[in-house]
């Protein structure tokens, strides 16, 4: 019998088609502008990120040798938008000082989150979609979703946790860990909200939570 992990990623990408992330400017190094999106959308929605990369692009500062070299003033004002823009300043000028000169096959995930300011979820959004590596991405809608699913007991489960529940439960395939991860976010932003909109989700038929 096929696994309801599964079975939810077919019915997502049937609703929802493919995501295509992550969305990067042409012209820009994939890896840098994800690395950025990802340390700029902790603890916010993602129209606010694009609202501060929009300011890095216009100014020309979406660059390795820009950034490291733009006074940090400067990068807190462009990257207001995005919240706690003190902190991520510095975590990106702390982040962009750290890997600019190293070479990619020696950016582990260790590497990634012995830096300040990067999680987990942050250095798997960076290698999966910055650098192709086959990392899940776990969130807080993927934890939401799992547990109204009836998949996991409790919304409060470990990260590494979850994360290997997935990836043992899909086929190890790149495409489907960077589709699978943006369809959770395209649902838990239209439907499997906070307070759930269950009427018209397109997996309302085999989540535990609406079957109750
Ligand atoms: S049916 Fe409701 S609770 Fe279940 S995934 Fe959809 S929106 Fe969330």
């Amino acid at each position: 019998m096929e696994n309801k992990i599964f079975t939810i990623y077919k019915k997502l990408l049937k609703a929802f088609g493919y995501q295509n992330w992550w969305p990067v400017h042409q012209g820009v190094d994939r890896f840098l502008e994800v690395s950025i999106g990802a340390i700029l959308t902790q603890n916010t929605n993602w129209s606010n990120v694009e609202k501060a990369i929009e300011n890095l692009i216009k100014e020309n500062l979406l660059e390795w040798d820009v950034l490291t070299d733009v006074e940090t003033k400067k990068l807190e004002k462009l990257i207001k938008p995005a919240g706690f823009y003190r902190q991520k300043a510095g975590y990106i000028k702390n982040f962009v000082n750290a890997v600019k000169n190293k070479p990619r096959e020696d950016i582990t995930r260790d590497f990634l989150l012995s830096l300040k300011g990067i999680g987990e979820e942050t250095a798997d959004s960076i290698l999966l979609y910055g650098l192709d590596r086959p990392y899940f991405v776990v969130d807080a809608y993927t934890k939401r979703l799992f547990y109204r699913a009836g998949i996991i007991n409790s919304s409060k489960i470990k990260y590494p946790q979850l994360q290997k529940l997935i990836t043992d439960n899909i086929p190890q395939d790149l495409e489907i860990y960077k589709e699978y991860h943006a369809l959770i976010v395209e649902l838990g932003k239209n439907y499997c909200k906070k307070k759930p909109v269950c009427g018209n989700c397109p997996i309302k038929n085999i989540c535990q939570q609406n079957l109750k």
